[in-house]
């Protein structure tokens, strides 16, 4: 251990001596992997410093590149080749599978009737109007129980040239648009059926969108129905986008009880992403070079760093759709990492039981061993962790959807740290975990030393745990119980 951990630190060293000479470095030589990669052994093996290296590196690319790491820049792709040089340096085959996706950009967004103005929010991928807008009658859709989902709530109503106005709810908005549009409609707006701007619809792609749209507040949404005409001026853009993933797999245990485990790569435009992700991605990574290529490991493990997370989740999306049904039922589980050194950091773990009855409920059979293993290791390491809800909002979300159990540790985003969790954890109470979350500030001098250390180590420990077993106690579904677990998805 000793040896491992001063091996770590002069590698590290000459890293830094050589970032401050030159532009372009080699990528460090990887480290040795640990002969033992269980879960303790490869716990103990990452270590604060290798994490806080590929942190450095992660930034000075950032830094380098007009601040920002985002999918689709060349922040994203210098990325890409820092953690492809270091997984081949460890003697690891590495993909980089490319995908392409729609981005969507909204820059006028008007809606007035002839005595006042609205607010009004593009639906995503919604066609532009002419430059000076459209201005058409208003229709309001008639009230039912699935408002403008299905042609015949509008029987007898002329809807050519309209601007139709139609309650949120139901039926996705992309339907609603079609089915006024195949009604001769000229733009749909949809009133949100909460209260507040209906700001982040969508029409579900582009492929979808026909006719303009948007989304107004419930509050005006009874004045937008009765305006005798609407004129409507969107100013809107998709285009196409490329990006990538990148995955390598151990060469090494039963692939068909393969351990995948995740963090996105790619930032927020706004900053260079240190926390969000680069910490997931630190620790994904450290962890892959103290296993090595060919560990002496029960099952496969495949380490994946996604692309475009922020966009909504598209490289983890696009690989899961992209995987044939004996790719899904080879995979035992999803360990998934996003943020975990915030800077009012909480120790989190992914809710996957559903213990906490908040918000989503429990994730496949398997997700509830996964929370405890994360839970039981900070335990140990004399920390209390909770749950944080399940809700998809990371790169688990395409797994959990195909029945794929997972789990994960999270130092908390733009959630609010309570009194309790500040006695318990450290930190302040009453501010959010992460108040650089998704800003320029995202640096690595914000980033809480302690929790990344600590769950970077929680990372190895849960990838190292399971590389060596899925069954028993805190194990997932195999052979033909996972076959059954998942027949409903
Ligand atoms: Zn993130």
């Amino acid at each position: 251990m000793t040896l491992l951990a001063s091996f770590a630190v002069g590698a590290l060293v000459l890293a830094g001596c050589s970032s401050s000479s030159d532009d372009e470095q080699p990528a460090s030589s990887a480290p040795t992997p640990v002969a033992t990669p269980d879960g303790p052994g490869l716990a103990d093996a990452v270590t604060e410093a290798a994490v806080v290296g590929h942190l450095e590196q992660l930034e000075r690319i950032a830094i380098d590149n007009n601040g920002n790491r985002a999918a689709g820049t060349s922040g994203y792709d210098a990325s890409v080749d820092y953690v492809v040089d270091e997984l081949e340096s460890a003697g690891f085959e590495v993909e980089t599978p490319e995908f392409e996706f729609d981005q969507f950009t909204a820059d006028t967004q008007s809606l007035s009737a002839p005595d006042r103005q609205f607010q009004v929010n593009a639906l995503t991928y919604s066609p532009s109007t002419p430059g000076d807008g459209l201005t058409g009658r208003v229709v309001p859709a008639p009230k039912d129980d699935s408002p403008g989902c299905e042609a015949t709530d509008y029987t007898g109503l002329d809807l050519a040239g309209a601007v139709v106005v139609v309650d949120r709810g139901v039926c996705p908005f992309g339907q609603k648009q079609t089915v006024a549009a195949d009604l001769g409609a000229a733009a749909v707006l949809v009133v949100n059926n909460e209260p507040g701007p209906l700001d982040s619809g969508t029409l579900g792609g582009a492929d979808v969108a026909r006719i303009p749209s948007g989304g107004v507040s419930q509050e005006d949404g009874p004045a937008v129905a009765a305006a005798p005409e609407l004129t409507l001026t969107l100013d809107t853009e998709t285009t196409t986008t490329k990006s990538r993933n990148v995955i390598a797999q151990t060469k090494t245990g039963n692939a068909e009880n393969v351990v995948v485990a995740g963090a996105h790569l790619d930032s927020v435009p706004e900053g260079p992403g240190i926390n969000d992700n680069g910490s997931g991605t630190a620790a994904v990574l450290e962890t892959a070079l103290r296993m090595g290529s060919e560990p002496d490991v029960t099952n496969a493990v495949r380490f994946t760093f996604w692309g475009a997370e922020e966009l909504g989740l598209v490289g983890s999306t696009k690989y899961v759709e992209g995987l044939s049904e004996t790719d899904k039922a080879n995979i035992a589980l999803y360990l998934n990492f996003d943020m975990i050194g915030s800077h009012n950091a909480g120790y989190l773990a992914y809710d996957g039981d559903d213990s906490d009855k908040v918000g989503e409920p429990a994730g496949p059979p398997g997700s509830d061993a996964i929370e405890r293993v994360f839970v039981q290791r900070l335990q140990q390491e004399g920390i209390a962790a909770e749950g944080t809800d399940f809700d998809g909002r990371s790169d688990y979300g395409p797994f959990i959807e195909v029945g794929i159990p997972a789990g994960g540790v999270f130092s908390g985003a733009d959630e609010t740290k309570t009194p309790e969790q500040a006695t318990k954890w450290g930190g302040t109470a009453d501010e959010t975990f992460d108040q650089n979350y998704h800003t320029a500030e995202d640096t690595l001098a914000n980033v809480d030393r302690a929790a990344l250390a600590e769950n970077a180590s929680a990372v190895a420990y849960g990838i190292g745990t399971y590389a060596q077993s899925v069954e028993g106690q805190d194990g997932v579904p195999v052979g033909a119980a996972r076959t059954e677990a998942r027949s409903g998805e």
